[in-house]
């Protein structure tokens, strides 16, 4: 199953626990670049992968089966994610332009999207696209340019001062200014940083989410409701015109090609060996086709596979073969139906029973099915195949807290006793059907029932972080003793027994939220502690 360009291109974003916002543009430019003959020349598959949401950055390389990789990271800026992130998590030495071998791989690391130069004529672009037809002279036109900023770091800025210098060069606008939203000049200044009386705003951001579509706006004076603006709108007799993220303009999916065009300059310096998604990939569908020979199906995770001559289809195991299923062909669509509960509720995490149920994919040949499955389950069939061969590392928690950095950083003072309650509360199979597999270190394994199935945790996930941030800062200073009666905790325990199937429950990835699911199990397995003394 060697793919032929025996290459592929990662994309890479930040991703979030909370809403597919911060995901989308990755998808955009990702669907866009699939489809694209110039990129099938070059690339046989086009991956995305997020720091915190599957395919985790630090899987990603494992699962693709091609020798070459190009990583371009669809960031902003140079800076914290860029520099440090990104590079340590994919295993690199350098910061970008970089190319090394990683694990087999011949990997190339490329600058940002951001900081391409051609940006300025996405930003250009923008503009003109949000005035439209309106007769609005550019010389009587104030374009304003928002960054997030922060006086913490100072490169933060950076890109947004680099993107007004360079629309200032272009001489187009009577005025190019920059607000911000977390250091001076900020956004609710923007009719005192400009003298004209049409002021074009583009937000300097990648994805449109809270800051975009809420935040901003409300500072503009332009909102008319949660994520609704007009265009233009008059505030202070100024007439206001606002873009969306730059990041999600179409002429981004070619600058995220340009970006992987220009880290082909190096050939891999060596004959390179056979990656071992490709093995896997050989045995998965072996065994795939073992199991619908003697029981009709094959079931892995909650996916049930099936013959559909001349290849396979693939539906929920739930949902009856013969029923009346939306159809789908495309590869990516697995990708697409992972990303949402039957509920239209976001899954940050693959692995929570919450697949949702209805649909058929198919046909599929075997690399298809593959390509499938992973979009499901990212890097599964690897790391399922490395179990079987027993080749799999396994990253105890202490290293991947040792890792955290930032505001993450705090979880490396998780203590063994809370580790141990975060695992019962997040990896339970009611909450993630992995096979538990590490442990906090070598002398301290975990306590709890690991799981069986297929699917396999080889290391704790971004959601554990978050969960293991959030019990570190929230139990600290030490917690308020409260004296409970056995009759109060069995009423507790009662209460949260009920609400954990009852109620509606905060958002999954919102781990720091009263009604999360995880910090309900939390606080359970608190008081059934406390309750056995
Ligand atoms: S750390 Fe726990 S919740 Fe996260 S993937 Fe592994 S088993 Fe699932």
């Amino acid at each position: 199953m060697q793919p032929s360009p025996d290459r592929a291109l990662v994309i890479v974003g930040h991703g979030s626990h909370l809403n597919s916002d911060s995901a989308a543009p990755i998808m955009q430019h990702t669907a866009a670049l699939r489809t694209r003959a110039d990129v099938r020349a070059l690339f046989s598959w086009v991956q995305p992968a997020f720091w915190k949401e599957e395919p985790a950055l630090g899987d990603v390389l494992s699962m693709l089966d091609c020798r070459e990789v190009v990583v371009v990271p669809l960031f902003i800026s140079e800076g914290y994610f860029t520099e440090q992130v990104i590079p340590r998590e994919l295993g690199l030495s350098g910061p970008a332009p970089y190319h090394e071998l990683v694990d087999g791989k011949w990997v190339h690391y490329c600058e940002p999207v951001g900081t391409h130069p051609h940006m300025t004529d996405v930003v250009i672009r923008r503009a003109r696209t949000i005035i439209g037809g309106e007769p609005v002279s550019p010389d009587e036109t104030a374009i304003v340019i928002v960054g997030h900023g922060t006086l913490r770091n100072e490169n933060s800025a950076l890109a947004t001062v680099n993107q007004v210098a360079a629309l200032r060069a272009r001489g187009l606008y009577s005025e190019v200014e920059a607000v911000f939203l977390d250091q001076p000049p900020f956004v609710d200044q923007v009719t005192e940083v400009v003298r004209a009386g049409e002021i074009v705003v583009v937000p300097y951001f990648i994805a449109d989410g809270y800051h975009t579509q809420e935040d901003i706006p409300e500072d503009l004076g332009i909102a008319a409701g949660r994520g609704v603006y007009q265009n233009p709108t008059v505030v202070a007799g100024r007439r206001i015109w606002y873009s969306g993220a730059v990041g999600t303009a179409p002429e981004v999916t070619d600058l995220i090609l340009e970006r992987a065009r220009e880290a082909l300059t190096e050939p891999p310096p060596t004959a390179l060996p056979l990656p071992p998604a490709c093995a896997a990939q050989q045995a998965f569908v072996a065994w795939v086709e073992t199991a619908i020979r003697e029981r009709g199906v094959a079931e892995f995770g909650q996916i049930a596979i099936r013959r559909s001559p001349p290849g396979f289809e693939l539906t929920h195991h739930e949902d009856a073969p013969d029923a009346n299923l939306a159809t789908h062909t495309g590869l990516t669509y697995a990708e697409e139906l992972a990303r949402l509960t039957d509920a239209g509720e976001y899954r940050p995490l693959k692995s929570a029973p919450t697949l949702r149920h209805g649909w058929r994919l198919c046909p599929l040949d075997g690399p298809g099915l593959c390509r499938a499955v992973n979009g499901f389950y990212p890097a599964s069939i690897v790391f399922w195949h490395q179990v079987r061969e027993g080749t799999l590392a396994i990253v105890p928690w202490h290293e991947t807290a040792a890792r955290q950095t930032g505001m993450f950083r705090a979880a490396r003072q998780l203590t063994a006793q809370q580790a141990q309650d975060v695992a019962w509360a997040c990896c339970d199979r009611s909450v993630c059907l992995k096979r538990l597999l590490w442990d906090l270190d070598a002398q301290t394994p975990l306590e709890l029932d690991r799981g069986q199935g297929a699917l396999v945790c080889r290391e704790a996930c971004s959601l554990f972080v978050s969960m293991a941030r959030t019990v570190v800062t929230s139990e600290r200073p030490a917690p308020t003793t409260v004296e409970l009666s056995p009759a109060d905790l069995e009423s507790l325990r009662a209460l949260f027994g009920a609400a954990l199937v009852g109620v509606a429950l905060d958002r999954e990835g919102e781990v720091d939220a009263p009604l999360n699911r995880r910090r309900l199990r939390y606080l359970l397995r608190k008081i059934e502690r406390a309750d056995r003394g």
